[in-house]
């Protein structure tokens, strides 16, 4: 018997060659490829007599073969078999191109299984076009097959290689790459399936406790279901598994955290008085409640690991400035990690502004601003190394910057906070970094001697930072029960007061003529717009850059030639970037059209309009978002949503952003309009797609949970579940969120 831990090449049919294929697909072992799940089936379990077979329909018949024949067709080498199939009912047409291997073996009287779709050809006769075909034994001919319980016959003749595999059967369709296609998959699985040793990981009394099946039969239900009901019990095994390991792994990295040691910063009541009460406005509650929530935390000689989230506007940047400020005035370093430059070099003013009164020095470090200053002077560029250096002598007490602050050679002298703005907006990779990261940069904190006495206290002892992560999408609570279990949470869930509602409309082409006159309107008045073109994910960054710079072109010269209208898109260089939203910001430009760019956090308050075109393609939450630009300001603001086409499903779907504001209701909607596959990015999570499935359903992640914390009370180093340990470690970081 094999064992699942085997390298994949010690399967049967599974040689040197398909190694590097394989890997592609992460599948490096025996218990990978088991899970190599399918993400589909062709449903071929309907069996009909020939007689009874409808153009258009998918089913099953079988039948013996009454002539066949091969043919070379006249243009591009290809050959078309052409045979007749009879059964007691009547008999029918099949063909295939560039006949497959086994085919050679059909010949006249043999008995043949065939499942595929009914076409009509060009003489209007219904046919068998290209269908998957097996042998079977005559006997079979003679069976009824009853329709809902698929019975697949075990002695199938030689001829057939894996059999039962392509017809008759809920099919599965496999992730497939160059070579591997899931005809490969299922006869390769199926072999494999007979001869290996499964082991479940899960314990019996949970599997018992939470109704599940056992691994063996998932696998065999899950590749090779008789019903669909098998796929359902498979499926709500494979979901409860994998939230239930990463539950297991948030509990155990929350303990680990929790271990470490962290700065305490004692609350100075007084100092964090007079900044508030130096700010153009007073806080909403919910920005007392958060900020004192992480006050709280920074009290604790235990690392914070906290993610504020709230609705983009609602003021997350000035919570964070009060953590920073805290931090600052007991002697330790802050760093605020972004993740775009335009970002980055937005804090950095703001915080400057915010913190003009005080002497601390305040540095941006990105690819291309490195610039450095106290406070309550000018800002001023200095090389890299320099600033390198005064970070590392603790004469920067904030620095602003993207990746470019958490390389090899950054480092501190005594970082006590860590913020990550826009946590979302990072990378997968990144984002799976984040936290590693952090405790990373508790390793760059200098250590040794102090020259001066500043944070002296901790000098030679690894401190680990407190981390504050933010992030503007607001996460249904399956999602965070699921995903963020090891985190705590502040929700800002209130606009600062006055804040008038964006009024949002959709757009069908036939009403953008009438909507480019009402922006006219808007821009005399003194107004400023931006149009945003953001292109899905797949296209590339060039048509998105080159769809941009045309539609700037044409709404300058046809539509707004009395404004100045800018252009912003990913391609162009971070100083160029950093010069139009500058321009943009100081109104020496009444519009900016932009592809994704302006998706984070910028804010432009004299800014009171949003188009956004294509917006059928997007996800509502998404939507929401660059709706977040606007509507920052005294001035009443207004979204429009263009679609492409008069396609009424879409529409209905963006009327939801018509109706609200709230970004919790948006984010709701489009979790069950688009599954979270979609509303996360599934290649964003890291999670199979059952897994990802099962996020909507919170009855599994909540018995996941208490399952897991079950397990942790009693055993909180996996001691004695070896098997879920393993488990737990090679979830890695993959779906690593914080
Ligand atoms: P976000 O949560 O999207 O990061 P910001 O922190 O950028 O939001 O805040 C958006 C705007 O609201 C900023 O101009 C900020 O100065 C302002 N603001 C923040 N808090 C308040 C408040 N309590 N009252 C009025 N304006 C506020
Ligand atoms: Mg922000």
């Amino acid at each position: 018997m094999l064992q699942m831990n085997e390298p994949v090449d010690s399967i049967d049919g599974v040689g040197k060659k398909y190694l590097t294929k394989l890997e592609n697909l992460g599948i490096k072992t025996v218990g990978d490829f088991l899970y190599h799940l399918p993400h589909r089936y062709d449903d071929f379990s309907e069996y009909k007599k020939i007689d009874e077979v409808r153009i258009g329909e998918t089913v099953t018949i079988q039948g013996r073969v009454t002539s066949i024949k091969t043919i070379n067709a006249r243009y591009r080498r290809m050959t078309i078999t052409e045979a007749y199939i009879e059964d007691d009912t009547g008999n029918i047409k099949v063909t295939w191109f560039n006949a497959p291997g086994p085919l050679q073996y059909l010949r006249e009287g043999k008995a043949i299984r065939i499942s595929g779709k009914i076409g009509l050809d060009k003489k209007q006769e219904a046919f068998f076009s290209h269908p998957n075909f097996e042998f079977i034994p005559v006997s079979a001919l003679q069976r009824e097959q009853t329709e809902s319980v698929i019975q697949i016959d075990a002695d199938l003749p030689s001829e057939t290689t894996g059999a039962g595999c392509d017809t008759g059967i809920l099919a599965p369709i496999y992730h497939e790459t160059a070579g591997l296609k899931s005809f490969w998959f299922r006869r390769t699985m199926k072999n494999l399936l007979a001869s290996v040793e499964v082991q479940d990981f899960i314990p019996q009394d949970i599997l018992e406790s939470q109704d599940l099946i056992d691994l063996a039969t998932a696998l065999q239900h899950i590749h090779f279901p008789r019903s669909q009901e098998e796929v359902t019990l498979a499926k709500k095994r494979f979901a409860f598994e994998k939230i239930f390991l990463i539950q297991l792994k948030s509990l155990l990295s929350k303990k680990n955290w929790n271990k470490r040691t962290a700065p305490k910063i004692p609350f100075n009541e007084e100092y964090v008085k007079n900044f508030v009460s130096s700010l153009p406005f007073t806080l909403t509650n919910a920005q007392k409640k958060c900020t004192w929530q992480i006050i709280k935390d920074l009290e604790k000689d235990q690392p914070m690991n906290r993610l504020l989230e709230g609705d983009v506007g609602t003021g997350k940047t000035v919570v964070s400035a009060i953590a920073t400020l805290s931090v600052i005035n007991q002697l330790y370093q802050v760093a605020i990690l972004t993740p775009t430059e335009v970002l980055a070099v937005q804090h950095y003013n703001s915080l400057r502004k915010f913190f003009g009164k005080f002497d601390f020095t305040i540095a941006i470090l990105t690819r291309s601003e490195v610039k450095c200053a106290p406070a309550n002077q000018a800002s001023k560029k200095i090389t890299r190394p320099k600033l390198l250096e005064k970070l590392a002598n603790g004469e920067i007490d904030l620095i602003v910057g993207t990746h470019a602050i958490i390389q090899k050679d950054v480092i501190f002298k005594n970082i006590g906070l860590a913020i990550i703005d826009e946590q979302h907006r990072f990378g997968v990779r990144q984002r799976a970094f984040l936290q590693q990261d952090t405790v990373a940069l508790s390793a760059a904190n200098k250590k040794g001697k102090d020259k001066n006495e500043k944070k002296s206290k901790d000098s030679g002892k690894e401190v680990t930072p407190h981390l504050l992560s933010m992030t503007a999408t607001p996460i249904p609570r399956t999602l965070s029960l699921a995903m963020f279990s090891n985190l705590d949470l502040s929700i800002i869930d209130e606009f600062p007061a006055g804040r008038k509602e964006i009024i949002t409309k959709v757009v069908n082409p036939k009403g953008r003529n009438q909507v480019h006159q009402f922006i006219r309107q808007e821009l005399q008045q003194g107004r400023q717009a931006f149009i945003i073109f953001p292109l899905v994910e797949e296209t590339s960054k060039m048509s998105e850059v080159k769809a941009a710079t045309e539609e700037r072109t044409r709404l300058q010269k046809d539509i707004f030639p009395e404004f100045k209208l800018g252009l912003l898109h990913g391609k162009m260089k971070p100083v160029e970037k950093n010069q139009i939203m500058a321009d943009f910001k100081n109104k020496k430009l009444d519009a900016l059209i932009a592809t994704s760019v302006v998706e984070v956090g910028v804010d432009v308050p004299n800014a009171t309009i949003m188009v956004i075109e294509g917006a059928e393609r997007f996800g509502l939450a998404q939507l929401h978002q660059f709706r977040g630009r606007v509507g920052r300001g005294e001035h009443q603001s207004y979204c429009f949503l263009f679609t492409s086409d008069n396609v009424s499903d879409s529409t209905a779907r963006l009327n939801v952003l018509e109706k609200t504001n709230d970004g919790f209701k948006i984010s709701e909607a489009d979790l069950k309009l688009r599954g979270p596959g979609q509303f996360m990015g599934t290649a964003q999570s890291g999670l199979p797609d059952i897994a990802m499935e099962s996020l909507s359903d919170i009855k599994t992640i909540e018995q996941a949970k208490i399952e897991a914390q079950r397990v942790i009370a009693f055993d909180s180093e996996l001691k004695k579940l070896p098997l879920v340990k393993k488990e737990v470690e090679k979830l890695g970081s993959v779906t690593h969120w914080e």
